[in-house]
């Protein structure tokens, strides 16, 4: 087989209800929590970007469904992590503040999986505070020693994030100083000052929905990467409710 196929999965979709078991604060704007369920013991997730549906109570009571990352888990003690990034509103938002230990959140999927091989010679991955749990989790699970960098855009120093690679990561931070979320300046500059490894790279990006088409249009028309290995994903949309989306190639 030749190297760097992208493998497509899909998995049996299921709703199960887990329990909040345990908080971290991430830095000031993003909050770990831990969930546990027995129903866990066969979850399947087999990319680091893989999505997860949480379904919440909306204002109006209506159900309403957002994606999210499932940053780790572990089938044999029945846990799942989920990072939060806190922005200004929204019911996932809303809820990650306020919730507690003993509070129950419903989830689906995933319904699929598109797993990229760890065999390229070198990782670009991007993004903002919404993508840093898909990029923590590819970081700690790449190979011993292959390059991996790592741009990621937060508020401040104490946004940052570490991760525990075997890779040999380089993080690189920029920090928003007060600039939109959806400004793409700061990636950008930080960006073009990056010095790549040779070889061939896959370069993943994911960012509110106009920040992450300026990046893959840098990457792949000024940076001239192939396009069969750039993924690009808007998680999100400025000003709009649940507005991911997805991929930028469909
Ligand atoms: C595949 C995938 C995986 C994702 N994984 C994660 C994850 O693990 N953790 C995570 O935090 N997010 C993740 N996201 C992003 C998350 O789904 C969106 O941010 C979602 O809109 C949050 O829902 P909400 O109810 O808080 O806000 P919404 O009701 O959807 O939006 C309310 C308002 O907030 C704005 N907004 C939404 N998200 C943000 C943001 N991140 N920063 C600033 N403003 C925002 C919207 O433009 C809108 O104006 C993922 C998205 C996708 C597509």
């Amino acid at each position: 087989m030749s190297r760097h196929q992208i493998t497509r999965m899909r998995h049996d979709t299921r709703r199960r209800t887990l329990t909040l078991a345990a908080i971290e604060a991430l830095g000031e704007h993003m909050r770990r929590l831990v969930f546990t369920a027995p129903e866990l013991h066969d979850f399947v997730s087999a990319a680091a970007d893989d999505h997860i549906k949480l379904f919440f109570a909306s204002d109006s009571g209506e159900t309403v469904m957002r994606d999210f990352t499932p940053r780790r888990f572990d089938t044999a003690q029945g846990t799942l992590t989920i990072d939060f990034a806190l922005h200004e509103a929204g019911p996932a938002t809303q809820w990650a503040r306020k919730a507690q230990i003993g509070d129950t959140l419903d989830i689906g999927g995933p319904r699929g999986s598109a797993v990229v091989p760890d065999d390229f010679d070198w990782y670009l991955l991007i993004g903002d505070e919404s993508a840093l749990p898909a990029i923590g989790r590819r970081v700690e699970e790449l190979r011993a020693g292959v390059p991996v960098i790592t741009l990621g855009v937060v508020n401040g120093a104490a946004d940052e994030q570490h991760f525990a690679a075997r890779a040999a990561w380089t993080g690189h931070w920029v920090h928003r100083a007060g600039t939109g979320a959806d400004d793409a300046s700061l990636l950008l500059d930080a960006l073009a000052k990056l010095t790549l490894p040779g070889g061939e790279g896959f370069v993943w990006i994911a960012a509110e929905t106009g920040v992450a088409k300026a990046l893959r249009a840098h990457v792949q028309d000024t940076l001239g990467h192939p396009r069969e290995w750039i993924k690009a994903s808007g998680y999100w949309t400025r000003g709009l409710a649940d507005a991911s989306d997805k991929s930028l190639d469909g």
